[in-house]
């Protein structure tokens, strides 16, 4: 996109760059050094795999979904964790990452504005656009309005590396200098886990933006993609993040691997959480099945339509009637949140009888969903044949 845009020279950014080759060298140093001394110990290895999980989470819950969009409010003990621990993932201050993540967004795949954007390759989207200044030297603060109100966020915005250093090296390297491993604190649970936290965040904005399944839409380079959801407690349902970025949940259905939308729910069932976002059900069911829908029209167009006719005509309509009935189940949900944000006075047999409708308008919903799968079943099978 955008390619007639001249080529712009970036400044190179030598601390990104000094870092982000040193730290793998030290990590790669350091576990060869603690086998070589035989320092091996299960200790050293939990304490690397809770400060990693802790960290991660405080990317994933702290800085990415509540700080960057706001999907959910948070107590300020959580918030305070999230920006202590998630300075300690080296990857600059919450304003900062929230700020670079907003542009992501807004602006995804323009070779210009997005500031990671896949379509300059694999290497940039990973890790290739942190090792230059950004162009013209500094962010879009306007978009920072929300994030200032926070003081919490401010102080850590000056004091992130500090708090970084002190919370991701020094303090695994103290807790484990207590089982006499001062070494394997620093350079396991500190400098190693420091690469581990590094590359699964990358791994979102560049495998998650070119492998994987276009579950919601093929308009935008983001994929769902299984394992980066498990490397990263749930941000690998891209697809779905882009399409639906409000919601609290990167992954929507219960079973989908998102390790972070259950800690944000545990945490609001003690009230350190709240304001969960979410996107209502039909819209997301509807979505999911109109790409399918894309991707077998795309399909049979190049198959004889003759041997399909009757199928395709027997698609269509149930695809009219499953637009009408998302409308009007959308229209009477409407209508009930109209009526408890107005905080109307309505008689009680009222709301009972609306959520019936709603109820039975839902059933039809989805009954209508089950049989367009059906026949698409039937048409695959003719295609076989
Ligand atoms: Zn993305
Ligand atoms: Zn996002």
């Amino acid at each position: 996109m955008n390619s007639s845009n001249p080529i712009q020279v970036r400044e190179i950014g030598w601390i990104n760059v000094v870092f982000l080759s040193l730290s793998p060298l030290l990590a790669a140093f350091g576990l060869w050094y603690w086998i070589k001394t035989a320092s091996f110990n299960w200790q050293t290895i939990v304490l690397t795999l809770i400060f990693t999980t802790i960290i991660q989470v405080s990317i994933t819950a702290g800085y990415h979904r509540l700080f960057s969009h706001r999907c959910y409010q948070a107590a300020w003990p959580v918030r305070l964790f999230f920006l202590i621990f998630g300075a300690a993932a080296f990857e600059g201050s919450a304003l900062g990452w929230s700020l670079d993540h907003r542009q992501h967004h807004n602006h995804i795949d323009d070779e210009i504005k997005d500031p990671y954007a896949i379509t300059k390759g694999f290497f940039w989207a990973h890790m290739g656009w942190l090792l230059f200044k950004p162009l013209d030297g500094r962010r879009d603060e306007s978009k920072a309005g929300d994030l200032l109100e926070d003081p919490l966020v401010v102080w850590q915005n000056k004091y992130w590396l500090v708090s970084g250093i002190l919370a991701g090296y020094i303090l695994p390297a103290m807790i484990a200098w207590s089982w006499h491993d001062f070494f394997g604190g620093l350079f396991i649970a500190g400098f190693l886990r420091a690469v581990i936290n590094h590359h699964s965040t990358f791994l979102i904005n560049s495998l998650s933006h070119c492998f994987g399944k276009q579950t919601y839409s093929d308009k935008h380079s983001a994929r769902d993609n299984l394992l980066t959801a498990i490397l990263t407690f749930g941000e690998g349902y891209h697809n779905y993040h882009h399409e639906f970025s409000s919601d609290y949940r990167n992954g929507p259905r219960f079973f989908d691997w998102d390790p972070t939308k259950w800690i944000i729910k545990s945490l609001s069932f003690i009230g350190l959480t709240s304001h969960l976002k979410t996107i209502r059900e039909e819209i997301i069911v509807r979505k999911r099945w109109q790409m399918t829908e894309k991707t077998l029209r795309q399909k049979l167009q190049k198959r004889n339509p003759a041997i399909i006719d009757n199928e395709w005509k027997a698609l269509d309509q149930l695809k009219e009637k499953i637009e009408s009935a998302f409308k009007h189940l959308t229209s009477l949900k409407n209508q009930y949140q109209d009526i408890k944000k107005a905080g109307q006075t309505i008689l009680a047999q009222e709301v009972k009888s609306l959520k019936q409708e709603i109820a039975k308008a839902r059933e039809q919903f989805f009954d209508l969903l089950k049989a367009w799968h059906d026949s698409q079943l039937r048409v695959f099978t003719l295609i076989a044949a």
